[in-house]
């Protein structure tokens, strides 16, 4: 059976797309009195004299300098109650809901449904704020030793990995168990990648938009106005101007008559109208192809 197709996705990044704070900065550090400038500085040294990934390298430092004060993932989930995010959250996912799809793109069950996909640590996001609006959140993950404290990395996602979880939401395979890899063919998958909105901030993001522009999907980048360096915006400016990798940039903030609220509402209206018009067109093809007696 041919799926409905009728979800409508908006895929975040995390740090840097809806908050302005890394989340180790913000709530990890400040718990346990470590110094941020040490501790990035030991993952710079592993990654560039050791050959670590980043995300491992994070993950080890993590581990080296906790030591015995080693959290449980409880602890990181209530830490996570304490992470803030860019204007207009997480009010925003309450008033796409009730304000942005009319009467007759419920008739046609068309929901909006939001994820996250982040390389900092699941559980803090678990814990957020932000998580009752969320379907689903992928994230890097510590499993927990015998006293429940966190020990060995029991999931990475890395820059180039993170495309997997477009897939897996592409294919409705949010359960980690399942090979996203097996086949399904395009009509089957619940979440087409024309069904798809991806908001990033920067390179780390470049698979994913890429995933995003080769399926047909919608790409944007987001920059934070308020940093004097203008880093974050020429990134995007980059993203944009001369690589083409997202259609559209706008700055970080999510209230309402925002820039970015603004293309992020015309976009849903857009896919959901699409799907619309998919819907009779199938139905009228249907009519016609009906067997005559
Ligand atoms: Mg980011």
């Amino acid at each position: 059976m041919a799926s409905p197709q009728t979800s409508i996705a908006i895929i975040y990044d995390y740090d840097q797309t809806l908050s302005p704070n890394y989340m180790q900065d913000e709530v990890l550090f400040p718990a346990f009195g470590i110094s941020a400038a040490q501790f990035w500085a030991r993952c710079g040294d592993l990654v560039k004299s050791q050959g670590y990934d980043n995300e491992l390298a994070y993950m080890k430092v993590m581990l080296d300098t906790l030591g015995m004060d080693r959290p449980t993932n409880a602890d990181l989930r209530a830490l996570g109650t304490k992470m803030n995010f860019y204007p207009g959250l997480p009010q925003m996912f309450e008033e796409l809901q009730t304000g942005l799809l009319t009467a007759e793109h419920a008739t046609h069950d068309i929901r909006l449904e939001h994820y996250i996909i982040s390389s900092g640590l699941q559980e803090l996001i678990e814990g957020s704020r932000l998580r009752p609006h969320v379907k689903a959140v992928f994230g890097c993950e510590f499993a927990e030793d015998n006293s429940g404290r966190i020990t060995f990395p029991r999931r990475v996602i890395s820059h180039t990995t993170k495309t997997q979880f477009l897939f897996r939401i592409n294919k409705g395979m949010l359960d980690l168990s399942e090979d996203v890899n097996d086949h399904m063919a395009p009509e089957l998958r619940p979440v087409p990648f024309q069904n798809m909105i991806y908001v990033g901030d920067g390179p780390t993001d470049v698979p994913c938009f890429t995933v995003m522009r080769k399926s047909g999907g919608y790409a944007v980048a987001v920059y934070n106005p308020d940093d004097p360096s203008r880093t974050s915006f020429k990134k995007c400016y980059q993203l944009c101007a001369h690589a083409g990798r997202v259609q559209h940039i706008a700055p970080s903030d999510f209230r309402p008559g925002s820039h970015l609220r603004l293309l992020l509402e015309e976009m849903v209206v857009e896919i959901a109208d699409g799907i619309v018009a998919r819907r009779r067109r199938d139905a009228e093809e249907g009519t016609v192809k009906a067997p005559r007696h």
